[in-house]
């Protein structure tokens, strides 16, 4: 049997176990930091409650990976729902993304139509031309806009002091500009939750029941060329090794260090059965406020109290690895690691691809790709998930 070494068990490394297992023929260990897998994916309780490190909803193009996941978890498909920012300066909560019917009734939607006229014009509409988040977003909507929804959001979310710092986000969904019409908050995606009450935990023990699973440990060293890993004092040698944490410690940071964002994550119980309006499952403040974003999570588990959860995010520099930096800078960094990995390496996740567009479904959708490279043969470096790095860094 061909050894396999996972490192990390959060959803993309036990994704990455599974995938294995379907393979058949892999001895397969798992080591985890944490004295549990899934990371903040992971369901916990507070006051009966059922709640995640912030929200964990998954929202996909991907039709396969839904499937995937639905048949091992039963999901229930999220119909109606919808995302709102408030924005201070009209004093009302607006959807996001951005859509014309409620751009259509602001109060200053005169002006805002000439400046969104004006980008018309010059045929300067969407990520064209655009270097940096501020002039995507002011070229896609003009400045009204950039200003109400997205110029303090992203200051805050990145804790910068100018927009013109970030990737353009064009890439991702999260950089879709204003969308016509009435919608709900991304309806080119399937938008669903696990219906078990404790959410995607039954997936990590399946996902890894045929594999050693080594909780509370990191590797003691690691022999990138031979694959070689000391765990407690013992020596071990892989075939391949899957990395799902940040690349910089599989070369003990000989680059330098690469960055991440935290998050400060506070659980609020409501005396009430529904705080947030029926359909509405997060909250975007866009304003001075030090939060990010709330969540009510009974949108998504359908938890039946008289009380109601909302958990609330605060980016912060410490408090774990949860944000890759959308900074050229530190993506060229991420890169420079990547390009070194020698074959029969996968680096993957969020943190081993350094992309924050990495979410759940790209996790497991990497595997998928991963599984299917394994099985061609190829094991080549770098990995699934670079067709959202920066296109100047792309190979
Ligand atoms: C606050 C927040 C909200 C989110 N909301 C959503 C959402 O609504 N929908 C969605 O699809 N996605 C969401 N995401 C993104 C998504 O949850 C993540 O992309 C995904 O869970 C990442 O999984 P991963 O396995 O790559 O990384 P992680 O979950 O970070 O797992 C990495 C694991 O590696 C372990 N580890 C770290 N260092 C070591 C080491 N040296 N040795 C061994 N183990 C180590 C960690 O303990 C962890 O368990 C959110 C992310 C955050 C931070």
């Amino acid at each position: 049997m061909k050894k396999a070494l996972i490192i990390g068990g959060g959803f993309a490394g036990c994704a990455a176990a599974h995938q294995l297992e379907l393979l058949d023929g892999w001895d397969v260990t798992v080591i985890e930091k944490a004295p549990f897998l899934g990371a903040g994916v992971r369901t916990n309780w507070f006051g009966g409650h059922p709640y995640t490190f912030g929200p964990r909803h998954f929202l996909t193009p991907y039709n396969e990976v839904f499937e995937y996941l639905n048949k091992i978890i039963p999901m229930r498909k999220c119909a109606e729902h919808e995302f709102l920012t408030y924005v201070e300066k009209d004093n009302d909560f607006y959807a996001y993304p951005i859509n014309l019917n409620d751009v259509k009734k602001m109060p200053d939607y005169k002006d805002i139509k000439s400046q969104m006229d004006e980008k018309k014009k010059q045929e300067f509409v969407g990520a064209k031309n655009a270097k940096n988040l501020e002039e995507y977003w002011i070229g896609s909507v003009g400045k009204i806009l950039f200003d109400k929804f997205i110029d303090n959001y992203n200051k805050k979310m990145w804790l910068v002091d100018s927009c013109k710092d970030i990737d353009t986000f064009n890439w991702s969904p999260k950089g879709v500009a204003l969308k016509d019409g009435p919608r709900a908050a991304w309806d080119s995606a399937i938008s669903a939750y696990p219906i078990a009450p404790n959410g995607y935990n039954d997936y990590f023990d399946f996902a890894t029941k045929n594999a050693k699973v080594i909780l509370s440990k990191t590797l003691d060293d690691l022999d990138i060329d031979k694959k070689k890993v000391t765990i407690d004092n013992e020596k071990y040698i892989f075939d391949i090794i899957i990395s799902t944490v940040s690349p910089d410690l599989l070369f003990k940071e000989c680059y330098g260090k690469l960055n991440f964002l935290g998050r400060e994550f506070h659980k609020l119980v409501f005396p009430t059965e529904n705080v947030f309006p029926e359909n509405v499952f997060f909250l975007y403040y866009a304003n001075d406020e030090k939060f990010t974003r709330m969540v009510e999570f009974k949108k998504f588990t359908k938890h039946k109290s008289k009380t109601s959860l909302v958990g609330l995010e605060i980016p912060s520099l410490g408090g774990g690895k949860h944000y890759p930096l959308p900074f050229k800078k530190d993506q060229k960094l991420a890169q420079k690691y990547l390009n070194d990995l020698p074959d029969g390496y996968f680096s993957i996740g969020r943190a081993g691809t350094y992309l924050y567009g990495v979410d759940i479904d790209d996790c497991i959708r990497q595997t998928m790709i991963m599984s299917d490279m394994i099985k061609s043969g190829s094991q080549d470096s770098p990995v699934p998930g670079e067709e959202y790095r920066f296109p100047e860094l792309k190979k």
